[in-house]
């Protein structure tokens, strides 16, 4: 089959790789739905991340279950799937925890950007769907598997109440999605800080009520003016640079809550600081498994479209333009279609 492979900074190939097979009896091989590039493929595009050998990528996806292993019985070929970025047995303390992307068996998907992925611990992974649902569904599923799921995350960690004012750091495919988590959590005020126009646009779609075009200091003034002075209830960090941390942390109001999704690069946090602060602080990579069930009910009924963070379709094959037109900023998020 023929797949993504990463060489280089900015160099992604469509080319052959090895066609996955169940290694495991816990394994399932779905045929790739849709796919897509997300932002944090960008890290070690951008040269940010080492990259090493080359080597497969992606690890957002939708598909079709083409085989499972023999420990298998929930699933059987021909079903639709979502699945999550980290995988899960969805048994372990950590997953009964509700911590799914810290299960005890998590591997980490990496070979999505392809034809044919193999699904470790699938069972606990994959969630079906009852018919293949509509395509024009598959894009706000394929947010679920990741986006969605981790926007979700951030408003969640973050404690957006009904009622609160929740600020989103960020504008890329997860901001715009804790966009859609917070007012479905029922958020009144939702302060989407975005310089860009289109998403800015998109934002407000998605239920946002302010935006700051401002950044750094000068944004946390602007949150501090709309709140009476003292900061938000709830802040989504949806970026990982250390002047998005700290923008955050600044926005919230002493007894606020912080949120932080986006893999931390060079971000550092002064504990004096937050001690005196009185921000709460969680985050990490979310739990995307305990809210897909959810989240699929919520895209089937169409009471959310987070597939409007897809600005760029493509044919997997230019994959390569994909990851090129997000660097570029030219496109929010590209879908693959294999
Ligand atoms: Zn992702
Ligand atoms: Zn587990």
């Amino acid at each position: 089959m023929r797949g993504a492979v990463i060489h280089a900074p900015g160099d992604v190939r469509f080319e052959t790789v090895d066609d996955p097979h169940v290694l495991h009896p816990t394994d399932a091989v779905i045929r790739t739905a849709v796919t897509c590039v997300c932002g944090s493929d960008l890290w070690p595009y951008r040269g940010a991340e080492p990259i090493g050998d080359p080597h497969p990528m992606g690890h957002e996806y939708v598909g079709f279950v083409e085989e499972v292993g023999s420990a298998v019985t929930s699933l059987r070929p021909g079903q639709f799937v979502v699945g999550s970025f980290a995988t899960s047995d969805n048994t372990c303390v950590n997953c009964r925890n509700g911590f799914q992307s810290n299960c005890l068996h998590r591997e980490f998907m990496s070979t999505c950007q392809a034809e044919y992925v193999r699904i470790p611990n699938a069972q606990g992974t994959l969630v079906a769907t009852a018919e293949v649902p509509d395509e024009g569904l598959w894009s706000g599923l394929l947010a679920v598997s990741d986006v969605m799921g981790t926007g979700w995350w951030a408003a969640d960690a973050a404690e957006v109440r009904p009622g609160s004012t929740a600020v989103v750091v960020g504008d890329g495919a997860v901001g715009l999605c804790g966009v859609i988590a917070a007012k479905e959590m029922g958020a009144e005020r939702i302060i989407a800080m975005s310089r860009h126009e289109s998403r800015q646009k998109l934002a407000r779609e998605f239920g946002a009520t302010d935006i700051v075009t401002e950044r750094g200091e000068e944004g946390v003034e602007r949150i501090r003016e709309l709140t009476g002075g003292i900061g938000a209830d709830s802040v989504l960090e949806c970026v990982g640079t250390a002047q998005a941390m700290s923008q955050a942390l600044h926005a919230a109001r002493p007894g606020g809550n912080v949120g932080f999704v986006g893999v931390p690069h060079e971000v550092a946090i002064d504990g004096q600081e937050l001690f005196f602060s009185h921000v709460g602080l969680r985050g990490g990579p979310a739990p995307v498994r305990r809210y897909l069930p959810d989240l699929i009910d919520r895209v089937l009924t169409a009471r959310i479209d987070p597939g409007k963070v897809f600005d760029l379709t493509l044919p997997l094959e230019q994959v390569a333009e994909g990851y090129k037109a997000m660097d570029e900023r030219r496109a929010v998020k590209t879908l693959l279609k294999p």
